[in-house]
């Protein structure tokens, strides 16, 4: 079975990668010239653990290779996987302009049947407008079938997750379809669980606006915590060993970002109002996640008392540990409330230094490591929880910031010992 992938992003790459490696021959597709160059001369374009080595493994045995003829990848295999991204637009629906573009070369260029599989994310009903689209566009008389298979994979962690995952969605509308997709997911001995198109693409939604809800609860809770005084990790983990509950996406932060949870929500949020039985209690989510941004500016004003040229060492751009995306890190939305209010920023992240330049340029200080950026400043805050920022020599910090002060913004320092070391400690939801 030949597979190609149609958008080679953080999704297509791992998707495509993966199965190669799992013994199919995959032709991964992308408009992007200058990406499929990289990748044709050896260049990963995104910082995921493990996936260099793997696709230059897979690229060896022949059974990986990159094309932006989006044509070629049509013609030339059985499946078809949709990966390209699906922004929002300024009402927050999700912007599925390229996948109706995809949909239409697709419907074009097929010669024999076809299994078009979407992986991006998309609202209920789009699976309706691809078939629609295909037979629509179709130049000959080729039968394919439509499906719908969301991908759950988290970054930092995309290639386990891909191999390992808790479980696979597809929405089939034929006997053809399940089987091709049961075949090929079938090495991952995982759960399959099989239902119509439109309900798999409502437990993409539905999983990720579950996992935003956990997070915002948790933080509207550390900030109960924070007025009264008790300890967040203490309370989540008193819920959290209640199975019911699990302690999974319980730790309180500075809000969640990604290219994921802000945008899925904001498009569960619009479809259901498409539909007419608006998820009132999901904007109440998104509102949560956005109060804790200002409320982390605001912990950062009662160190400091004024934010007015004051340095502030940034620890961690990115969204989350082990990725370069900077896509709605909640840093980033930070960094420029800060910069408003007239603080001097100095920033160090391990792996999104150069996304950071591209989004902040000069606004910002970039620096080589923790100690850099912690040199002359004011507060520190951490805003991503890398390896790199768990252990460090507070001793030498000590001794060369302005102030000590650390805004702990993932809860991941022992208070009591940088107490006793003499930095002001403020932690979400505890002190
Ligand atoms: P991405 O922006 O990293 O990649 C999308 C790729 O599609 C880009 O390389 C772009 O050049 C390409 N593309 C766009 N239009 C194209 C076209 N017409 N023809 C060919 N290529 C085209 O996005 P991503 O993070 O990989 O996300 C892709 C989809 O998967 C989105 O719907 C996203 O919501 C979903 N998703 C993402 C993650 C994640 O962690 N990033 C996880 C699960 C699901």
């Amino acid at each position: 079975m030949k597979l190609s992938i149609i958008g080679v992003g953080y999704v297509g790459l791992v998707t495509g990668v993966c199965f190669a490696n799992l013994g199919i021959e995959v032709l991964c597709a992308d408009n992007d010239e200058k990406k499929i160059d990289l990748l044709n001369n050896g260049g990963i374009p995104i910082y995921e653990p493990g996936l260099e080595e793997l696709v230059k493994k897979c690229i060896a045995n022949g059974r990986l290779a990159f094309t932006s003829d989006i044509k070629k990848a049509v013609k030339t295999s059985e499946v078809i996987f949709i990966c390209v991204g699906t922004p929002p637009r300024d009402d927050g629906s999700a912007d599925l302009s390229e996948i109706e573009k995809v949909s239409k070369v697709i419907a074009e260029n097929m010669d024999s049947y076809k299994l078009v599989v979407e992986k991006s994310t998309v609202p209920v009903e789009t699976g309706e407008w691809v078939k629609k689209t295909i037979n629509t566009f179709k130049s000959k008389n080729c039968e394919f079938d439509a499906a719908s298979n969301p991908e759950f994979l988290r970054e930092g962690s995309a290639i386990e997750d891909f191999m390992k995952p808790d479980r696979i969605v597809i929405g089939v509308e034929s006997k053809k379809a399940e089987k091709i997709l049961k075949e090929l997911y079938g090495p991952l001995d995982t759960k399959i669980v099989v239902t119509n198109i439109k309900g798999a693409e409502i437990i993409k939604h539905a999983s990720n606006s579950f996992l935003a809800t956990k997070i915002s609860f948790i933080n509207a809770l550390s900030n109960i915590c924070d007025k009264t005084g008790a300890d967040i990790n203490a309370v989540a983990e008193g819920v959290g060993l209640d199975k019911r509950i699990n302690k999974h996406f319980l730790k309180a932060g500075v809000g969640f970002g990604g290219s994921c949870f802000p945008k899925d929500l904001k498009a569960f949020i619009h479809i259901s109002e498409t539909l007419g039985h608006p998820f009132d209690m999901l904007k109440e989510v998104e509102k949560i996640n956005e109060m804790q941004k200002d409320i982390v500016v605001r912990k950062a004003i009662d160190m400091l008392w004024n934010i007015k040229d004051k340095t502030i060492a940034i620890w961690g751009l990115a969204f989350k540990p082990n990725t370069d995306d900077i896509r709605s890190s909640p840093a980033i939305d930070i960094i420029e409330s800060l910069l408003k209010e007239g603080a001097k920023i100095k920033a160090f992240d391990p792996a999104a230094m150069e996304k950071a330049k591209n989004r902040l340029g000069e606004k910002i200080i970039y620096c080589k490591d923790v100690y850099e950026t912690a040199e002359d400043a004011d507060c520190i805050i951490l805003m991503t929880e890398w390896n790199e920022f768990k252990e460090v020599n507070w001793n030498k910090i000590k001794n060369i910031m302005a102030q000590c002060a650390v805004l702990d913004g993932r809860n991941i320092y022992d208070s009591e010992k940088l107490k006793e070391l003499g930095f002001k400690y403020m932690g979400m939801g505890r002190r």
